[in-house]
């Protein structure tokens, strides 16, 4: 397994110029704390009334919408689970975020794709584990689409970029 085409970034998501931003939303996709808050006040209030049609989403799936103001044309918003200690499917429901994340992608043909430390936040998943998970699903996704190009992995602090450059390291 090579990292051909996974790339770490420190920048701000919300300034990424991509195909695809992937959102760490929450059930109701009403906006939120942390990177969901920043995503929306970006895009603008276009984007929380696009959100608002969608009649929320369930944990380990993924909704699209546009960009709005954002320089990324589409906005993926995914569920992560919150972590319980790993003992209530956390693993399963992550690795099902990031596989949703990559479907909606390729039915949009998207080339490149930004995603934030999902449930690494607020929602306290381990880094390090989320970390494996990421990069896991990301080699399978670059393996399976070829219209998929690059995934940026965005590590919005300094334990963020320890965890994913062990990840890539590892396999
Ligand atoms: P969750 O509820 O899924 O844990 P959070 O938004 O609390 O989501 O955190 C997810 C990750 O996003 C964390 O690693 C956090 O540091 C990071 N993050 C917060 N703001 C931004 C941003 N503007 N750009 C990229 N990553 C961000």
């Amino acid at each position: 397994m090579t990292n051909n085409g996974i790339q770490l970034t420190e920048e701000d998501i919300t300034g990424i110029k991509v195909d695809a931003i992937v959102n760490a939303a929450n059930n109701s996709l009403r906006g939120g704390g942390g990177v969901d808050g920043a995503i929306h006040r970006s895009a603008g209030p276009e984007l929380l009334a696009e959100c608002r049609t969608l009649g929320g989403c369930p944990t380990g799936e993924a909704r699209i919408t546009r960009g709005y103001n954002l320089p990324a044309a589409w906005v993926i918003h995914t569920v992560g689970p919150v972590w319980h200690g790993g003992t209530q499917g956390e693993p399963g429901l992550l690795a099902r975020c990031y596989r949703s994340c990559f479907s909606l992608a390729q039915e949009h043909g998207v080339r490149n794709i930004a995603f934030p430390a999902i449930s690494t936040g607020v929602y306290s998943y381990p880094k390090e584990e989320a970390a494996r998970i990421a990069v896991q699903e990301a080699r399978r996704a670059l393996a399976e689409n070829k219209t998929l190009a690059k995934i940026l992995f965005v590590c919005f602090n300094q334990a963020t970029k320890l965890a994913y450059q062990k990840a890539l390291a590892e396999f």
